[in-house]
């Protein structure tokens, strides 16, 4: 429907098209999602629709052959990339935190550390160590603990360099995308080997790439321990991208998520150091309003965060082929959006948050409709 009422009217659509709906991903024994990945990196912009991870109840509902795999991990594998979600931000629904009058970007590491753990339990008794097994077959030991006293747990995690470098690489190539500054935090000062590397490794790409164009572009790299970035944060107007450690990115951004009001209408860009961007919104196939429209009922679902996955797409589109009409529009489309929900018209989770007096709820259709009407008075 984002197509065929407010893209195609305007633009010239030349898109390749994979379809990553689940009984097509089926049939294709998940190639498609792999075709999907190659074209990305070949044309460099991709759009991406929410997709259905499978689990064991849609085993049986969609007859599939396998359990596939998540088609954004498949994707963000092949891209070897790093995701930036960024809040929309609009008048009349205030944050919970209502001094953040910007958006705040966070970009998360998601590669290693306690997402790919080895643990164990240990019994009384025992005594755990560290070895590693160089290529030359000599060992490197160091305790970790003697559990003499009493039986526990160890875990075992890891990270790479060059899944490091090529998180800091697509953070800092983002960050002069939006011509915003770069916040990074670590616990360098208590994991003195494993944060202290991502710490230089950050630091060292800034140092030998990125220092000049960042201080041309008037933006800053800004490194700080985890909890004093938190605090910052939340004394922070917004404005900036926060890169997260895997973990620390899980947490935080739920936390803004919800801080800023709506799933909604959160954006989701993955980058990949080699510049290729894939575009989406955060949320997932919104399950529930599917159901209903399989029934026959109308739905309220909100469209914001895949309108603005095409206008991202589409500004850097018309960068990349310089085609400044086509930003243009983008721009336009955005501020229609925008400027729908601030004249009061929204579905109906932005009803519910918003305070804007005279507010009138619409189904999905009339959203678009609404956005159309604006967006074709700006054309
Ligand atoms: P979800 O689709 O994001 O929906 C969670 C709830 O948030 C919805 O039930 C709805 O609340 C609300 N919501 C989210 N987006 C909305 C929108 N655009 N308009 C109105 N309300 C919205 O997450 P889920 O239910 O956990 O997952 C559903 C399916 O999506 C799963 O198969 C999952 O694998 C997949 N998923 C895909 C992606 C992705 O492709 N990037 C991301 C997450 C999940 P109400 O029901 O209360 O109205
Ligand atoms: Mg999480």
């Amino acid at each position: 429907m984002i197509k065929d009422i407010l893209l195609e009217p305007y633009i010239d659509l030349k898109t390749e098209y994979y379809d990553l709906g689940l009984v097509h991903r089926n049939e294709t024994d998940d190639k498609v999602t792999v075709d999907s990945a190659n074209a990305a990196l070949k044309y460099g912009v991709a759009v991406k629709c929410a997709t259905i991870t499978p689990n064991a109840a849609r085993m049986p509902e969609y007859n599939l052959k396998e359990m596939w795999k998540s088609p954004n991990g498949t994707i963000r594998a092949m891209l070897d990339g790093t995701v930036f979600r960024t809040p929309i931000i609009i008048k009349g629904i205030t944050p919970y935190i209502p001094t953040w009058t910007k958006p705040i970007t966070i970009a998360r590491h998601a590669y290693g550390d306690i997402y790919k753990n080895t643990e164990l339990q240990v019994g009384e008794g025992a005594k755990a160590e560290l070895v590693i097994t160089g290529k030359d077959g000599s060992e490197t030991r160091e305790l970790i603990h003697d559990f003499s006293g009493t039986g526990g747990i160890i875990q075992g995690i890891h990270n790479t360099d060059s899944s490091i470098s090529s998180f800091a690489h697509a953070c800092f190539k983002y960050a002069l995308d939006l011509k915003q500054d770069l916040w990074f935090a670590s616990k360098d000062t208590i994991s003195k080997k494993y944060d202290h590397r991502f710490k230089d490794i950050f630091a060292g790409i800034y140092e030998n790439e990125y220092k000049q164009q960042f201080e041309a572009a008037g933006i800053e790299y800004f490194y700080t321990l985890i909890d004093d970035a938190v605090a910052r944060v939340i004394r922070s107007d917004g404005g900036y991208i926060w890169a997260c450690k895997n973990y620390d990115g899980d947490v935080m951004s739920d936390m803004v998520a919800t801080a800023y009001g709506s799933l909604a209408m959160m954006t989701s860009v993955l980058v990949s150091p080699s510049g290729a961007y894939e575009y989406e919104a955060a949320h997932g196939t919104v399950q529930r309003h599917y159901y209903k429209h399989l029934k026959g009922e109308k739905t309220s679902t909100n469209s914001v965060a895949t309108i603005f996955a095409w206008s991202g797409a589409l500004r850097k589109r018309g960068e990349l082929d310089n085609l400044p009409g086509l930003s243009g529009f983008a721009d336009k489309l955005e501020k229609a959006t925008v400027q729908t929900i601030e004249e009061g018209v929204m579905t109906g989770d932005l009803a519910l948050l918003s305070d804007i007096p005279d507010k009138q709820t619409v189904d999905t259709e009339g959203f678009l409709t609404a956005v159309n009407e604006r967006l074709a008075a700006m054309i």
